[in-house]
């Protein structure tokens, strides 16, 4: 690919980022989250918010000496908000769906995964484990790893108190292992990417990582299976973390995607669900000045979302 290409390519995935969490954010509310607890894609912002993480992807990282939308291979959990990891820390790609499960499009993303040999990370949703644990144990019998995603998918989880966050998170963890006891739950994604020192310390306290992405085709925003294949395929690079939704409305898209995504992918990286044994890497204080990331942890671009404004 040439290197104009890859600027191209670099442009749009910020502005991806960019784009859509400030969308979504306007899209959804408190009272519609209640309604729709899957509904909200995990690049939302609360409402009054700006985006949560304006630039965490592949490309265009501020003081890289490098042409931005240059492939490169990013170190564990660095540059993060609050030490929350983007890559995979090995050159293994990791793929990861968001949301679910959704009886009508996480069969179909298991399939595709299983004709691909291709371990993944799913991100659940606690109200929609609840409804489908049939569907969270075909997710780890094949193999997957499992990510908290919070129980009812609460953009503004992390400015709720400490004990309020615990208790979200843990009644989630519950929920899961009422579907699949024992299971490892070594992950928790924050919904929107709305990350707060608040929630990454619950997260931590329950053993698990706060997890980020590094690539997002804003996949929620339905822009046809050729988009999401364009900017996943053209985005990654060895160690990429990809934000995808099985769930949250009409993913048949991403499905289709998946179908150029997965052949693609393979033949290029080694696709692999995130590690469940690694150690607790994140920072012991959470904060964002210090995160080792360096330019993507500041405090200019990693502020936390506002308060949000749910009633
Ligand atoms: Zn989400």
């Amino acid at each position: 690919m040439s290197r104009t290409r890859m600027l191209i390519a670099a442009v749009l995935v910020v502005g991806a980022v960019l784009g859509s969490a400030y969308a979504l954010g306007r899209l959804l509310g408190t009272a519609d989250d209640r309604q729709r607890p899957t509904a909200a894609g995990s690049p939302s912002a609360p409402p009054t918010s700006r985006p949560a993480l304006p630039s965490p992807t592949a490309t265009a990282r501020p003081g890289d000496p490098e042409v931005p939308g240059t492939p490169r291979r990013l170190g564990p959990e660095r540059g993060g908000p609050y030490g929350a990891r983007i890559t995979t820390g090995s050159a293994q790609l990791a793929l990861t769906f968001d949301d679910g499960p959704d009886p009508r499009y996480t069969p179909q993303t298991l399939a595709l995964l299983r004709r691909y040999g291709v371990k993944a990370t799913f991100c659940l949703v606690g109200v929609n484990v609840r409804a489908h644990p049939e569907l969270v144990r075909a997710i780890a019998a094949d193999g997957h790893a499992l990510c908290n995603h919070s129980w009812a998918h609460d953009v503004g989880l992390g400015s709720r108190s400490g004990a309020t966050i615990l208790t979200d998170l843990a009644r989630t963890n519950q929920a899961i292992r009422a579907a699949v006891p024992g299971a490892s739950i070594a992950y928790f994604r924050q919904p929107g990417g709305a990350w707060t020192p608040s929630v990454v310390t619950a997260a931590r306290k329950l053993n698990m990582t706060s997890l980020h992405w590094t690539v997002d085709p804003r996949d929620w925003t339905r822009p046809g299976a050729g988009r999401i294949t364009g900017t996943v395929t053209s985005s990654v690079f060895p160690g990429a973390i990809v934000l995808l939704h099985d769930a949250g409305g009409d993913r048949q898209g991403t499905v289709n995607a998946l179908r150029a995504v997965l052949p693609n992918l393979t033949r290029r990286f080694r696709l692999a669900a995130l590690p469940t044994d690694v150690p607790r890497a994140q920072p012991s204080s959470a904060q964002p000045a210090q995160a080792p990331g360096g330019p993507l942890a500041g405090p200019s671009d990693d502020t936390p979302a506002h308060p949000p404004a749910h009633s």
